[in-house]
């Protein structure tokens, strides 16, 4: 007998069809014999919907009202849920955040878990019930209802898991696994068996979004063995897990891309002591987050400064730059917003020289030229054309033989 954590979300509790097929999926778990905790999200669309309902009365909704008002999409579906499985014959109760008690830090509609009271559920576990939980919300110690930010149920589901120390938490979702890379880009993309917390976190941050990212580092911390699958087609789906456990052995787990980049060049500033400090401070002071970046080595006492960063804030950062260029007198600014940033990504990097070559030969076949590089331990980030994305993750996608299943 096991305790288990299952997390369903919007699309997995989308009707009261949809909830009822949940209803069975978490019966058969219990009827093996195992304890079961339930984590859900609100009907698909359902939290948009309350989000815009909240902006026909106030533009920017207070965020503690706000709050009170998006966190009700999930206790419509607990309760539904907790119905399905009575009508199927199991004991089920359901809980709010606030009931349970899930208790957050008061940072409304971002709030982090801080400790979850896991005794009245070990109590109605222990009396045979399965217990489903609101996600996505918790109290702060004020008493006011929190929210964990989009996607927070994955955290509630993570959270619960680590309080209990649940044997596996599942997360159910409506695609059966994590992927090599994105099947619309490449259709040959094989799930994976196993990937590890770090991997998982490089490949969510990186535009691969089955997880939210909070959940997956709540996860590492706690060690919970984490399983992404479908809701609608049976299948092993994802475990993400620490390295000593992961199965599969392989040096590149996948790669991951993002559209979002532009990047913003500073040419010709005085190579001293403070420039980038200079040059980057008023751009985190405007709340920009700031990706890649490289200096070039001077010439001549000048030199070049590039920095991506998020493309919606592309303008206000070029807008900075020009007026940095200008204190510092630099030749001048320019900038590119049709680029994207391609990475691999694998732990097995670390004992493996050459990911590095094999990577830039593969794109130099393809004429695909590289304008920017950064590496980690555990991945390579290139900057590339916007048009040469396809191709680009497509090539390597096969030149690492990413397509066959590890033996
Ligand atoms: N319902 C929330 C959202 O849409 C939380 C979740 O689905 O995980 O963001
Ligand atoms: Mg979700």
């Amino acid at each position: 007998m096991a305790l288990i954590v299952q997390k369903y979300g919007g699309t997995s509790m989308g009707s009261p069809e949809r909830i009822e097929n949940v209803a069975k999926k978490v019966g058969s778990f219990h009827d093996q014999g195992h304890q079961m905790v339930v984590a859900v999200s609100a009907m698909s669309g359902e939290t948009d919907r309350l989000i815009k309902l909240a902006k026909t009365i106030q533009e920017r909704p207070d965020p503690r009202e706000l709050d009170v008002i998006i966190s009700t999409g999930e206790q419509v579906t607990i309760a539904l849920l907790a119905m399905a499985l009575q009508k199927l014959g199991y004991k089920a109760k359901s809980y709010t955040g606030a009931q349970v008690q899930i208790r957050t830090d008061d940072a409304f509609t971002k709030a982090r878990i801080k400790e979850i009271d896991d005794a009245r559920i070990r109590k109605d576990l222990a009396d045979g019930y399965i217990i489903v939980v609101a996600g996505f919300q918790g109290m702060d110690e004020a008493g006011n209802i929190t929210t964990l930010g989009r996607g927070g149920s994955d955290t509630t589901g993570v959270a619960l898991a680590a309080a209990l120390k649940a044997d596996e938490c599942q997360i159910y979702t409506d695609v059966d696994g994590v992927y090599t890379t994105d099947p619309r880009v490449v259709p040959e993309a094989r799930r994976l068996n196993s990937v590890t917390f770090e991997e998982m976190l490089e490949l969510a941050s990186l535009g691969a979004k089955v997880l939210q990212i909070r959940s997956v580092e709540f996860a590492g911390k706690y060690n919970v063995p984490l399983r992404v699958l479908s809701t609608f087609v049976d299948g092993p789906g994802t475990l993400i897990t620490s390295e000593e456990s992961k199965m599969e052995q392989v040096i590149i787990s996948g790669i991951a891309f993002n559209r979002d980049e532009a990047k913003l060049t500073i040419v010709g500033v005085p190579d001293q002591p403070g420039v980038a400090a200079r040059i980057l401070s008023p751009i985190g002071r405007a709340n920009i987050e700031v990706d890649m970046i490289i200096q070039n080595v001077g010439a001549d006492g000048l030199t070049d400064f590039t920095f991506t960063v998020h493309r919606n804030d592309y303008d206000k950062a070029y807008d900075i730059l020009d007026k940095t260029s200008k204190e510092l007198g630099a030749r001048a600014v320019s900038g590119d917003k049709k680029i994207v940033k391609v990475s691999l990504v694998g732990v097995g990097m670390r004992s493996h020289a050459g990911v590095a070559s094999t990577m830039f030969e593969t794109l130099a076949k393809e004429g695909i030229n590289i304008k920017m590089i950064s590496t980690s331990e555990i991945k390579i980030s290139v900057v590339v054309d916007e048009k040469y994305l396809e191709l680009a993750v497509r090539s390597l996608h096969a030149a690492f033989k990413l397509e066959q299943a590890p033996v």
